[in-house]
């Protein structure tokens, strides 16, 4: 009988795997593909993190325990997961993205200024920002190796005791008295706990929730501004930009050999359940980001150097998935991502194990229940 299994290894469940088997825990987490695999949510090399919030205020608990647990792991690890780079929400002044961003900075004291659209374009001459519109820069946003921390969370689970395999899909769990048992193709494991964060495949274990996720088709691309204009990029901050009635592009700087990458929430629209497959980047994914950088970042356009698939889950307000299932107190249910989920992964993983072994969270996980999302 193991103490907790955890399905999923996507940066959510390799969280999770990490604090329970430090938490003394004993661990087996199981996912359907391979390490680092590109099927899910959480592969590729970099993520946005933003300091301010332009989603909102329930949110800061939550980022200021991941800011601490991104400098923990840092320290732990001697690497370098978080380039401070600066983060930029742009929208029209006076408009909802830009007040939210500014109160949540002003509320929590986090450092911030206020630009208007010249303001921009002088100190970050590789953007392009129409009159009339205005953002939010906070110098301690940026972005996160997302890649290289997955790879040091699951390593790092492993070393500290946890089971992690591999290619093993779930094919389901059900109570069995008063423990739990996973299903795989190699049997069944009983176990006290169990952390669901299956991540766009997580209302195959849910069905009930499956009405309430919506698996959305997503595309990056990256960008190589011409060696010329190297200089004007170099300084270059994350930056999401909200125009009235608009596409909310988000952006971030060269990194790692790759230029600019680019990305639009809500993509093609592309919804449904066939999303967990997906289909390959092609012309038109192209052709749309394309957009977003002749308007924002022109000297960044141009064909792109590389296009990668990804998928959002989302709920229908956008928030977050972390609590318990409500018809199985022993069952925690993780982060359907709603697309902005992974700059949080390590409060996530933590709030995971605590919910798995019964102990007071570090922030308040009411927002982010599982009863709100199914309506009850
Ligand atoms: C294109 C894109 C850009 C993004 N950009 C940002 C950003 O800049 N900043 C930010 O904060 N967030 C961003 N996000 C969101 C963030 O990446 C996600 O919130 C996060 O990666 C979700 O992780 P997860 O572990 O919940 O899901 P996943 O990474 O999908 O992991 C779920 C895992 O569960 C496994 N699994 C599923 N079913 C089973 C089963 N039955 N048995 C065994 N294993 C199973 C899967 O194989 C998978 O590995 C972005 C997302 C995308 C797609």
């Amino acid at each position: 009988m193991r103490d907790v299994i955890v399905i999923g290894l996507g940066a959510m469940g390799s969280a999770a795997a990490l604090h329970l088997a430090r938490a003394g825990a004993d661990v087996l987490a199981l996912d359907r593909f391979g390490p680092g695999h590109g099927r899910g949510s959480s592969h590729g090399a970099t993520r946005v993190i933003r300091r301010v919030y332009a989603e909102g205020e329930i949110y800061m608990p939550l980022l200021g325990r991941a800011y601490a647990l991104w400098a923990a792991m840092e320290r732990d690890s001697g690497q370098t997961f978080l380039n401070a780079c600066g983060g930029l929400d742009i929208g029209p002044e006076g408009g909802a993205l830009v007040r939210t961003a500014l109160k949540t900075a002003e509320d929590h004291a986090i450092a911030h200024e206020t630009l208007d659209a010249a303001a921009i374009m002088a100190r970050f001459p590789a953007l392009r920002v129409p009159k009339g519109m205005a953002g939010v820069f906070a110098p301690q946003s940026g972005q996160l190796f997302s890649g290289a921390a997955n790879a040091w969370m699951r390593e790092t689970a492993e070393a500290a005791g946890a089971e992690l395999r591999w290619n093993e899909a779930v094919t389901g769990w059900r109570r069995s008295g008063k423990s739990l048992s996973v299903a795989t193709a190699r049997g069944e494991t009983r176990c006290r706990k169990l952390v669901i964060a299956a991540g766009p495949w997580t209302g195959l274990l849910l069905p009930s929730l499956d009405p309430h996720l919506a698996v959305e088709r997503q595309v990056t691309g990256w960008f190589t501004p011409p060696p010329r204009r190297a200089r004007d990029f170099a300084n270059m901050p994350v930056f999401q930009a909200d125009p009235p009635g608009g596409e909310r592009f988000y952006f971030l700087p060269p990194a790692g050999g790759m230029g600019v990458k680019a990305g639009l929430y809500g993509h093609l629209g592309e919804r449904g359940a066939a999303m967990r497959r997906g289909r390959m980047p092609d012309e038109a994914d192209a052709a749309l980001l394309r957009r977003g950088l002749r308007k924002w970042l022109p000297g960044a356009d141009g064909p792109p150097q590389k296009l990668q698939q990804c998928r959002f889950t989302r709920t229908a307000d956008d928030r977050f998935i972390i609590g318990l299932w409500p018809d199985d107190p022993d069952v925690a249910v993780l982060s359907p991502c709603s697309g902005h989920g992974y700059k949080f992964a390590p409060a996530i993983g933590e709030a995971a194990a605590g919910l798995a072994l019964e102990r007071d969270s570090a922030v308040d996980l009411a927002p982010f229940s599982v009863e709100r999302v199914l309506g009850g």
